[in-house]
């Protein structure tokens, strides 16, 4: 653990995890000064909390002050080119990211979470498996808790579920998690790397950079953009796949689940026990045996850890049934890879609510699946057009002008048996503040119908 008493750490960014930084240095001793350049209207609860605790901040502009720190620490918001960053490394400071920080003050095991898609469920859904088993457990990073706020409430006995996005991995250094997950890479978040997949995949690939033989490095098996872009690694290598048998690793076969290592297979469980349904949500369980076997968990805590995991919210949710159309609220599926995921979960036809805000997609990666299950697509926001020239001709298609009227027109549409997923593969920023907001307002529609 280093020591920081009297140091005087920058902090680039208010928002949550900066927040949560500038927290952390005062516990430790340290002398953090937050510095935001973005408007004072959307930091209102970090100001007010930045001074009931007595904590120096600066707003709307990055002042000298900053680059009198001894260490700089960016929030995950913060691009790696911005000039505040660019200007403190020319002056020879050290810049590492805020898991990077809380990192140095950790004593607990850590299982990293990293992927494209099923951070939040595999990262929820090993939590819940560890403290099922009776660990002591604390749920952290890209998950709506910092890791400075929590990383000095757990000690060395404990375990640590942190969720990475590849913009926290981008600031580490030193960082090493005991077991490190992979769950899949498909090009998300190009604007922040210059268009360029390979700067993507290299981000995700960091969180193995510092591992050694004595750490375990988790990683699917089965996805074409993992297997080329491997690294020479140090740590133990366990795959996990739905469609084929794994030396090292955990795999589906003939609706059961395996582990094996060094080629000794042996039976877990019945994937049917699996509470979240879809081939999707087995990886993610898949993922999650192996971080349990290699911490020696019971194959009985595994499986009925897995029978009794809720998923998270505005994940494939299941809202309502209403004359036999059931309603999902799957908000946080905001590229096409999760579209396509949510469709296959469902046997049953499908009115399809597509729109927001398009990160660059090309619908064409859902046109199979959305032509063989989807009856009618909805479409609303930002990207409507967009979709709407893509399908239209293709399989039925409407524009509306609100959310509301949306789910209201699958609703009128609708036949006993259909389901009506929300799975709008953009993000919400155009209609609402987050794709939270966007669940929320769909559950709320949904139970006033
Ligand atoms: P993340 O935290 O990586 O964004 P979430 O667990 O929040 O992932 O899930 C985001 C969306 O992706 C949801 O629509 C979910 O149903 C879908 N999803 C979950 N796991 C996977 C996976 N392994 N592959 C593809 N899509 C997934």
């Amino acid at each position: 653990m280093i020591n920081i008493k009297e140091k005087k750490i920058g902090i680039i960014g208010a928002a949550r995890s900066g927040l949560a930084a500038a927290k952390l240095c005062k516990r430790m001793g340290g002398i953090p000064f937050v510095s935001d350049g973005g408007n004072a209207d959307k930091l209102t609860e970090s100001i007010a909390e930045l001074k009931k605790e007595n904590i120096d901040f600066e707003i709307g502009g990055h002042s000298e002050k900053v680059f009198e720190s001894d260490l700089i620490v960016v929030s995950p918001g913060v691009p790696s080119d911005a000039d505040v960053i660019v200007k403190a490394r020319k002056r020879g400071l050290k810049v590492i990211g805020e898991v990077e920080f809380a990192s140095l003050f950790n004593e607990s095991f850590i299982i990293a979470i990293t992927g494209t898609n099923g951070k939040t469920t595999t990262t929820s859904l090993i939590s819940h498996l560890l403290k099922f088993a009776g660990k002591e457990v604390v749920t952290a990073g890209n998950i709506g808790v910092a890791f400075s706020d929590v990383v000095d409430s757990i000690g060395a006995e404990g375990f640590t579920a942190l969720e990475l996005s590849s913009f926290q991995l981008d600031f580490i250094d030193t960082f090493r998690p005991d077991i490190a997950l992979l769950l899949n890479i498909t090009p998300d978040h190009m604007n922040r790397y210059d268009n360029n997949f390979q700067k993507y995949i290299e981000s995700k690939f960091r969180i193995v950079e510092n591992q050694t033989k004595d750490d375990v490095f988790v990683f699917n098996a089965g996805d074409e953009v993992i297997l080329k872009n491997l690294p020479a690694l140090k740590s133990q290598q366990f795959g996990f796949s739905i469609s084929e048998k794994l030396v090292n690793g955990a795999y589906a076969e003939k609706g059961k689940i395996f582990f094996s290592e060094n080629g000794r297979a042996e039976e877990i469980c019945d994937a049917e026990k699996i509470s979240i349904k879809g081939e999707h949500n087995l990886m993610n369980a898949l993922a999650a045996t192996v971080a349990a076997k290699k911490l020696n968990i019971p194959n009985e805590a595994i499986e009925g850890a897995f029978a009794t995991f809720e998923n998270v919210e505005h994940r494939l949710e299941f809202v309502r049934e209403i004359d036999g159309i059931k309603f999902i609220n799957d908000s946080k599926a905001t590229n096409t890879v999760s579209v396509y995921y949510a469709l296959r979960s469902f046997d049953k036809p499908i009115r399809l609510i597509l729109g927001g805000r398009d990160k660059g997609n090309d619908y064409g990666d859902i046109e199979t699946e959305v032509l063989k299950r989807v009856k009618k697509i909805y479409t609303v926001g930002e990207s409507a057009d967009k979709i709407f020239n893509f399908f239209s001709g293709k399989v039925q298609t409407e524009v509306y002008d609100s959310f509301e009227k949306t789910i209201k027109g699958a609703f009128n549409d609708a036949d006993k048996g259909d389901v009506v997923l929300l799975s709008p593969a953009c993000a919400s920023f155009d209609l609402f503040p987050n794709y939270e907001e966007r669940g929320k307002e769909f559950k709320r529609i949904v139970n006033d119908l």
